[in-house]
């Protein structure tokens, strides 16, 4: 199949266009032609690698996809050929108790395809069908395949971690990333109001008018000393370069399940 991937890390001139082998297919896994891979920055930290990263190369990046399933392991029964679909990008055991609580974000073998396995930017993309899920028909491919990590990242943080409600206040930290949008966009729907820091680029894109990314107030920010200016519920910080959130003890990582 056709594919980009890179045999070296390294910036975008590493990226190489050309035929791979197509992934082989497990008894309970989907192949999926993919119509539409969204740009994650997590594929730029990984094509770039850091220090003890091992991944096995040649590698595919792409975490976010939307496609057509093209063919089905023997187990899969309820998927045919031509379904369209969005992929949830986290691969998980999918029996053990953080799996089973819903929480597999947290599964010890937790892994992001496209990071660690395979991803999107090629042809066909192989996942388990338990990360297979309908497209909604009221979404391109192109919209679906925007979703899945930064939506669920944004989803996490706000609403399962923070349990944010309406007439409740939220500052949004690098607003205009993919995360930082996707938190200002369920904020709203939950009838939060919105403060947001962003760069001055993205302050214009929010000034130039996108109807469902709109914080209720955008201000540029010099220092970080919110706490003190505002009287916040949540804070959410999709990206780095913010001391706020680590000064304020919200980030710490959730501890392994009683
Ligand atoms: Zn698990």
């Amino acid at each position: 199949m056709k594919a980009i991937f890179f045999r070296k890390h390294g910036d975008s001139s590493v990226l190489e266009y050309g035929d791979v082998q197509e992934p082989p297919l497990k008894s309970n896994a989907v192949l999926v032609r993919v119509k539409a891979v969204a740009l994650n920055h997590l594929d730029i930290w990984v094509r770039i690698g850091w220090s003890g990263l091992k991944l096995p190369l040649p590698h595919v990046l792409g975490s976010d996809v939307a496609g057509i399933v093209e063919r089905v392991g023997p187990e899969v029964t309820d998927l045919k050929s031509g379904d369209p679909v969005v992929i949830n990008p986290g691969l998980s055991c999918g029996h053990c108790n953080r799996c089973l609580l819903g929480e597999d974000n947290l599964c010890k073998s937790y892994q992001i395809l496209g990071e660690h396995t395979w991803g999107g930017y090629a042809e066909f993309v192989v996942v388990p069908r338990q990360n297979v899920l309908p497209k909604p028909s009221n979404l391109s491919f192109e919209q679906a395949a925007c979703l899945p990590l930064t939506f669920l990242t944004a989803w996490t943080m706000l609403i399962r971690r923070a349990h944010l409600g309406a007439g409740e206040t939220v500052l949004v930290h690098a607003a205009g990333s993919g995360v930082g949008s996707a938190a200002v966009q369920i904020a709203k729907l939950v009838g939060a109001q919105v403060i947001a820091t962003a760069c001055p680029f993205c302050i214009q894109m929010f000034e130039d008018g996108i109807p469902t990314v709109q914080p209720d107030d955008t201000k540029r920010m010099k220092t970080y000393d919110v706490a003190e200016l505002l009287e916040l519920t949540v804070i959410g910080r999709p990206s780095g370069g913010s001391p706020a959130a680590d000064a304020m003890g919200i980030a710490e990582p959730a501890g392994d399940p009683a």
